[in-house]
């Protein structure tokens, strides 16, 4: 273990400890504003909302970029919050391995520590630290259910990978992806490494399955992450008491249940009971059920927390996590994909590596409000690419992140107007043409 690395303490605090709220939660805070209303007039599940955090308020819906290692890939926070960015989220697996948590928290907190003054959430680590250990690298492999009856389908782990996460009822050992060191986390360490951190919405440890576990073996993991849940809310409480002074961090419970209804909705009833001031709404879902299972569950969370979507990737699951009540949602595909040199514009996601763009001097999208549409042209930035120049990563995400932000935004507009609806089936019917 790395000399950064938290002391669990002996035991678990008993569940009942876990059952109150306590009096610093009212420093932060949702308020429901605009409800979306459906085709017939009647209210849906989706909504604008007001997130208030010590380090400010968040608009909602709204897109969080995702900054894995305390930066958003290539992009300074500065143009962040220019682009309009109103919140980053970090990945606490990858700063407790790298620098370790204990530098975040002597810095201030994250937002101190890389020059970010808006809200920051951090993930519990757990999706890290059970998708790197399984060996399937930054992705599960969540290609469908149907391996479910097949037997040792619960120890899936990727062609040719070393098993590295192993998880029992206390927590998970897994080895570093940096340099195979054998590490512990478990609920109570998740929830030290996180207040270091300092970030203000923070995820309950949990268990996450593919859809590939058996639902014998999702039943198990879905106890097993109740329990963690309500560990995670006590040693929150004890830390928020024992940490004075550090702006209140609000902990978000995590529902997992991957495609089944009872076991999301069951999810919901036991993890909604807890104090939580929020949720993630986390695990195995694939595109297609994207929107049924975050309907049930903002059917089945308690109305007046906010509901967060961990982890989605393109403008049509967008519009379907707002339309079934996610307030917000992360996504790492701006940054990802603009490595590839590849944008988003209104007409689709197009490469800049084509051989026509090698003199096309007008800019990324044409009418686009962000600093690279205002200044540089396709011709230039391709060149960049070509030229494995790194400026190429920045202007390209800096355009794909106010292209995401900017969509959003929209779409919370349209639900104030009424017009969502029609903003969608215009949005999508130019994005992926007829
Ligand atoms: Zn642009």
């Amino acid at each position: 273990m790395p000399d950064s690395a938290p002391v669990a303490p002996e035991a678990a605090p008993a569940p009942s400890s876990a059952a109150a709220s306590h009096p610093r939660q009212s420093e932060f805070s949702f308020a429901v504003g605009t409800r979306l209303e459906g085709g017939d007039g009647a209210p849906t599940l989706g909504r604008t909302g007001t997130i208030t955090t010590p380090h400010g308020t968040i608009q909602t819906p709204a897109f969080i970029a995702v900054g894995t290692k305390a930066t958003v890939k290539a992009v300074l926070p500065e143009s962040m919050a220019e682009l309009g960015a109103q919140a980053l989220l970090a990945n606490a697996y990858h700063l407790y391995l790298q620098p370790g948590a204990d530098i975040l928290d002597e810095a201030g907190g994250l937002g101190r520590f890389m020059n970010w003054s808006g809200p920051t959430f951090t993930d519990s680590g757990g999706f890290q630290v059970m998708s790197l250990g399984s060996g399937f690298k930054k992705v599960i492999d969540m290609t469908g259910p149907q391996r479910d009856a097949t037997p040792g389908s619960d120890d899936a782990v990727a062609p040719g990978k070393e098993r590295l996460a192993h998880i029992d009822d206390d927590g998970v050992w897994f080895k570093s992806h940096l340099n195979g060191d054998r590490h512990r986390f478990s609920p109570e360490i998740s929830m030290q490494v996180q207040h270091q951190i300092g970030a203000d919405i923070m995820f309950a440890f949990d268990e996450l399955t593919t859809l590939h576990n058996s639902r014998r073996y999702q039943e198990e993991a879905l106890e097993r992450t109740r329990k963690w849940a309500e560990r995670c809310v006590a040693e929150h409480f004890r830390l928020t008491d024992e940490r004075v002074g550090k702006p209140y961090q609000a902990l978000f419970g995590v529902i997992q249940g991957a495609q089944y209804e009872d076991l999301r909705r069951k999810a919901c009833g036991d993890l909604g009971a807890m104090p939580f001031d929020g949720f993630g709404i986390g695990g195995a879902l694939e595109k297609e059920n994207l929107g049924t299972i975050v309907g049930w569950c903002s059917e089945a969370l308690p109305e007046d927390r906010p509901r967060h979507l961990l982890g989605i990737s393109e403008p049509d699951d967008i519009f379907v996590a707002i339309e079934a009540g996610a307030d917000t949602f992360d996504c790492v595909s701006p940054t990802r994909v603009a490595r590839n040199s590849a944008f988003y514009t209104a007409e689709g996601r197009l490469n800049l590596s084509g051989a026509k763009y090698k003199r096309d001097w007008g800019p990324l999208q044409d009418g686009c409000d962000c600093y690279t549409c205002a200044n540089y042209s396709r011709a230039y930035i391709r060149h960049l690419f070509k030229a494995s120049e790194m400026l190429s990563h920045t202007l390209i995400s800096i355009h794909n992140e106010r292209f995401v932000v900017r969509m959003v935004d929209d779409a919370r507009r349209a639900i104030e107007e009424g017009t969502f609806h029609d903003f969608k089936a215009e949005t999508l019917g130019r994005y992926y043409g007829p």
